[in-house]
């Protein structure tokens, strides 16, 4: 099976995928398929064809989904897996698309939205809970709260979903998933199931072995199902919502939420903070078309209305090119892009 979440770039900015070859892509070689929705064979589960994708994105920008599938069960998602791989279709993961930047001309093949996979379970006498790839990690974070278990507080406000988190190793305050993930069911394209640690996802900062780079073969690309995170469960309920809605309140006051955006666009680069290196070189409140260097956090980029994609692309281009000619290093790039950028 192929399994692809974009196309090689040729650009400076890092993409998280598989090349794609041309000449078996069905974006380059329409395939000439009806507008109506595909059953998959033997589910309740239908795979759509040319779904908008920009709503389904906090920078609220990119084309369509060539092909779309959002499955209720496990089940339904083995079988468009198997779907998508017996006609050799690229494949395309998506959580809450809070850390992507999705081309304007859309992506190829199949996206398969992990949004309707939720369930959450907590375990007292463990302290653990285990959650369903689509589930939203701020509702974790205050049902864990809610129950006075101490662990998640710093989750409250990163918009993603469990399995988003665990592939970007999502963290704040210091805290992170590695520091919580006990073990990640992960699913591969030869449909064997594995159960994952953190010692097998090789975790570092906001980075995982889950992540695809443009260099990874096929095989090595993994769909997280469901992850389960050590807790500490026992603690006045009161006091851990208290800690949780500071942690939420210091984040709305620090950083912009008012805007369609991505979190952080670019990584820290050990020992600098992105945001300070980017605001020393003057660029706050700069623009490209509808995207903006956000004025209260420098590492933010802006929907201001009406940005495409292509106006954020440019906009990380010129970022990366201006915060280089300043401080001589190259920020790289947190958000994944996916499908096809042109260079400004
Ligand atoms: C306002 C705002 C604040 C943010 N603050 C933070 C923060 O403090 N800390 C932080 O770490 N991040 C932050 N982010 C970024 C983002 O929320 C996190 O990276 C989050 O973990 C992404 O989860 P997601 O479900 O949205 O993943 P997506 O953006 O949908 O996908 C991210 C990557 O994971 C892959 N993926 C998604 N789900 C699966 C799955 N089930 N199996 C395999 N691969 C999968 C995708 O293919 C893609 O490569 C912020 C974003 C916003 C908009």
């Amino acid at each position: 099976m192929t399994l692809s979440q974009d196309f090689p770039t040729n650009t400076r900015v890092s993409t998280d995928s598989f090349p794609v070859n041309p000449a078996k892509s069905s974006w380059f070689v329409p395939l000439g398929r009806s507008p109506e929705p595909i059953p998959v064979p033997g589910r309740n589960c239908t795979i759509r064809p040319d779904v908008s994708l920009s709503s389904m994105t906090s920078f609220r920008v990119g084309g369509p989904a060539e092909l779309y599938v959002a499955p209720r069960q496990v089940e339904d998602l083995l079988a468009s897996l198997e779907w998508a791989e017996t006609r050799g279709l690229p494949i395309t993961l998506l959580g809450a698309g809070s850390n992507l930047l999705v081309s304007d001309r859309g992506l190829p093949g199949l996206v398969i939205s992990t949004r309707h996979l939720r369930r959450i379970e907590f375990d007292a006498e463990t302290g653990r809970v285990t959650a369903g790839a689509g589930e939203p990690l701020p509702r974790l974070a205050w049902q864990a709260a809610e129950r006075g278990w101490t662990g998640l507080e710093w989750a409250v406000g990163i918009p993603g979903t469990i399995g988003g988190a665990v592939v970007m190793n999502a963290g704040a305050h210091t805290s992170c998933m590695a520091d919580l993930l006990v073990n990640t069911q992960v699913f591969t394209l030869d449909g064997s199931v594995d159960r994952l640690t953190p010692a097998d996802l090789n975790y570092s900062y906001r980075t995982s072995a889950l992540q695809i780079s443009s260099q990874s073969p096929p095989h090595q690309v993994r769909l997280v199902a469901q992850a389960t995170l050590q807790l500490q469960p026992g603690a006045d309920p009161a006091k851990v919502l208290e800690t949780t809605t500071a942690h939420l309140n210091n984040r709305r006051t620090t950083q912009p939420y008012h805007l369609p955006n991505c979190g952080s666009v670019f990584r820290n680069p050990t020992p600098y903070k992105a945001g300070w290196l980017i605001e020393q070189t003057g660029l706050k409140g700069y623009q490209i078309g509808g995207a903006q260097v956000a004025q209260r956090h420098a590492n933010f980029i802006l929907n201001c209305g009406g940005a495409t994609a292509t106006d954020i692309f440019h906009l990380i281009q010129h970022i990366q090119e201006t915060v280089e000619q300043h401080w001589s290093l190259l920020l790289e790039p947190e958000v994944k892009m996916l499908g096809e950028f042109q260079m400004a």
